[in-house]
């Protein structure tokens, strides 16, 4: 099958390649080495935030900033089951309970109303994540976490340029976790970023990710931490990056306008956009109105050379988390009836022109397909 338009594909098309020969000429390619501090300072003023700790990637930024905030065994926190494993699986590692929230219908984030019906006395936190580049209700997040006590952590790594209000989102909570894998909006290969406002939490995380190691005396560790720490390599690479991250966002913005101009009549729901926020289109996501057609969409495109993904399967599906009695039926339906469109800023508006046509095909040939089976009987 010959793959004409992949999912993603990466952009690397600025000084990626001569940052990286800089670090093998100069030999600093471990986690030592001036790219590392510069990545942190670029993307954290970018954003707007006090302190941007680079991490190997965006599962374990989870991990260090939950191991930060002292989340651990015997607390739950709340996460929504649509979202990528990582973000579950992270409280796991911490020795904490997961306890999971079905999504609202409008924008697919977490639903405020469902996670406050499931805080009890051991709730410390709520993992909001951004969800395919659309922001989450900041405020209602926010105005829930100080009625409770919870710590807000902001799951960022599909929202690199997601607006809530005036604010990045990864501003707000208490700490927010980045992703750079090679499909996400800015990339270094594998690689992650925790920001805080919090001076005290952002000391922590440091202290974490470089195996707890103390700050006066030389092979002295005073806690349990982790070796999380990005390489030089890689931040070289978020460097160049961070060059060009302004108009990657415009590029996919763009791309996902050019989508819902030629999906106009098809029967499909793009992803909407909240009014208060500035949605970057991770992925442009769209959900089919009948979900017995999406996979026969998925496979028809595949035959033209268009790679789609059906959107996450919602974690309390996976066997590991799967508990009686949970019902996220709002998660469940988009899930059946979701799709990722190929998505990569390098795509061109006849690249959209033509595999909007496709679908317009498949369509067309559904409504058909009856007929023929009733000339046959008749
Ligand atoms: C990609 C992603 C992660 C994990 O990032 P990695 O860098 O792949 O470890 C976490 N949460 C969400 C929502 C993601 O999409």
């Amino acid at each position: 099958m010959n793959l004409r338009y992949p999912v993603y594909s990466p952009y690397l098309n600025g000084r990626e390649k001569a940052l990286v020969v800089d670090c093998i000429d100069s030999t600093w390619i471990s986690s030592k080495g001036k790219y590392v501090g510069q990545f942190e300072d670029s993307f954290g003023s970018w954003l707007g935030a006090q302190h941007a700790i680079t991490v190997s990637n965006g599962t374990v930024a989870l991990h260090v900033a939950l191991a930060a905030l002292g989340i651990g065994p015997g607390d739950e926190v709340l996460v929504p089951t649509l979202t990528y494993i990582a973000s579950a699986n992270a409280v796991k590692y911490t020795g904490a309970d997961v306890v999971f929230v079905d999504s609202e219908r409008a924008y697919w984030q977490i639903d405020i109303e469902d996670a406050e019906r499931k805080i009890t006395s051991r709730t410390k936190a709520i993992v909001v994540v951004h969800l395919y580049g659309q922001a989450t209700d900041m405020d209602a997040v926010m105005a829930l976490a100080k009625k409770h006590s919870l710590n807000v952590i902001e799951d960022c790594a599909e929202a690199i340029g997601t607006r809530y209000g005036d604010a990045h989102v990864g501003t707000i909570g208490d700490v927010s976790c980045f992703s750079f894998f090679g499909n996400k909006t800015i990339t270094t290969g594998e690689g992650g970023m925790v920001v805080t406002n919090n001076a005290e939490l952002a000391r922590k995380v440091r202290h974490l990710r470089s195996q707890g190691v103390s700050s006066e005396r030389e092979y002295w560790h005073d806690v349990i931490g982790f070796n999380y720490r990005m390489t030089n390599l890689c931040a070289a690479i978020g460097c160049a990056q961070m060059e060009s991250i302004d108009d990657l966002i415009a590029k996919k913005q763009q791309i996902a306008e050019w989508y819902r101009q030629s999906l106009v009549g098809l029967p499909v729901r793009t992803h909407d956009t909240n009014p208060r926020t500035q949605h970057s289109y991770w992925m442009v996501s769209i959900l089919v109105d009948d979900a017995r057609e999406r996979d026969a969409l998925r496979a028809a495109l595949q035959l033209d050379g268009i790679e789609t993904r059906p959107l996450f399967y919602p974690v309390h599906q996976m066997e590991m988390y799967a508990a009686p009695g949970q019902n996220f039926p709002v998660a469940d339906d988009i899930s059946r009836r979701g799709i990722n469109l190929p998505s990569y800023p390098a795509l061109m508006r006849d690249d959209i022109t033509f595999i909007c046509e496709r679908m317009r095909d498949f369509f067309a040939r559904q409504e058909t397909k009856m007929e023929p089976l009733l000339e046959t009987k008749s």
